[in-house]
């Protein structure tokens, strides 16, 4: 285990209210690029405010403000497995990346430089979405030197080709584009709770033709969590993997405020159980994407969110004290 670091302790709701101050990502020290403690960042959560690869109801370019907010609700120690990510790894708020709300393709170099930079510090991040297109500049950073594994919760398979004509770049497109770029081993990616009305069977065939895993959440619900995640550790195995979570896999009863909910999907329980059964594996970074504030006026969804950030932090913390090779 890392020394603590009192550095990168994030304030105490038993000092100073959690509703008080500046909220950063679960209280944590907001580094500012330059910053020298950058250099000592085990794990970065970093926002990335950008919803323009989104095809119909927009919003989560406020989804890193909101979930920050939200975010100060978070204590510091699991219930369940008793992680303190933040004793166990350097983690802080490095703000958000750089985007620009009218320029999509260089919005997603922009990303892609962002987290290049982070991959150079050897910094692992947790992120905050931002749409699903999103999840594509980070592969393209994080997956630049050797395709990497995935697990992926969604309702949907974000592997259509094109959208509007030959529109290669949207929230539905990530993970082809992924592929075809050679950041993503589609033979060590699994999507978990896939559901929904379809435009059409042809992302399922490219995907499944590429040897990407396809778990349906009817086939979840009749194998159980259990034996779908043992599955999802045998495909990825023990090479570096990244973590997809996009809130609309989670049931819109629990998290309305996103922009393509589908019905009959996981409980937040589930949701929760789904996040720990990765403990143990060789994690490289995690994203959470989707949160639409203007479609979450009570701000529950965002809880939602970042509950299940903390999850992630966990067991990425956990991974990266593990040192894998
Ligand atoms: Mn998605
Ligand atoms: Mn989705």
């Amino acid at each position: 285990m890392a020394p603590k670091d009192t550095r990168f302790q994030p304030i105490s709701g038993m000092t100073t209210p959690r509703f008080a101050g500046m909220p950063t990502f679960m209280r944590l020290p907001y580094l500012a690029p330059g910053d020298r403690m950058i250099d000592d960042t085990d794990i970065a959560i970093v926002g990335v405010p950008f919803d323009g690869g989104t095809s119909n109801r927009p919003g989560p370019r406020h989804g890193p403000r909101q979930l920050r907010d939200l975010s100060t609700m978070i204590r510091t120690t699991h219930p369940r497995s008793g992680v303190n990510p933040f004793e166990l790894m350097n983690c802080a708020d490095l703000g958000d990346s750089p985007v620009n709300p009218i320029d999509l393709m260089e919005s997603l170099d922009l990303i892609t430089e962002f987290y290049a930079g982070l991959v150079s510090k050897n910094i692992m991040p947790m992120t905050a979405g931002g749409d699903h297109l999103i999840s594509f500049p980070i592969l393209r950073a994080v997956g630049a030197k050797r395709p990497v594994g995935m697990i992926h919760f969604d309702a949907h398979t974000d592997m259509n080709d094109t959208y509007f004509g030959d529109s290669r770049f949207t929230h539905g497109t990530p993970f082809r584009r992924a592929i075809e770029g050679g950041f993503l081993d589609p033979a060590r990616t699994i999507q978990i709770g896939i559901r929904g009305v379809k435009y059409d069977v042809t992302d399922f065939d490219w995907a499944l033709d590429q040897g990407v895993r396809i778990i349906e959440i009817e086939e979840f619900y009749d194998r159980g969590i259990a034996s779908v995640m043992d599955e999802a550790r045998s495909i990825v195995g023990d090479q570096p993997t990244y973590v997809s979570f996009d809130i609309d896999c989670i049931d819109p009863s629990f998290a309305p405020g996103t922009g393509t909910p589908e019905i009959g999907g996981f409980t937040t329980f589930e949701a929760q159980q789904l996040v720990r059964a990765l403990d143990g594996l060789n994690l490289i970074g995690a994203d959470l994407v989707e949160v639409s504030p203007p479609f979450d006026p009570s701000g529950g969804t965002a809880w939602v969110g970042v509950s299940i950030m903390f999850e992630l932090l966990c067991v990425l913390a956990k991974s990266r004290s593990a040192n894998h090779a």
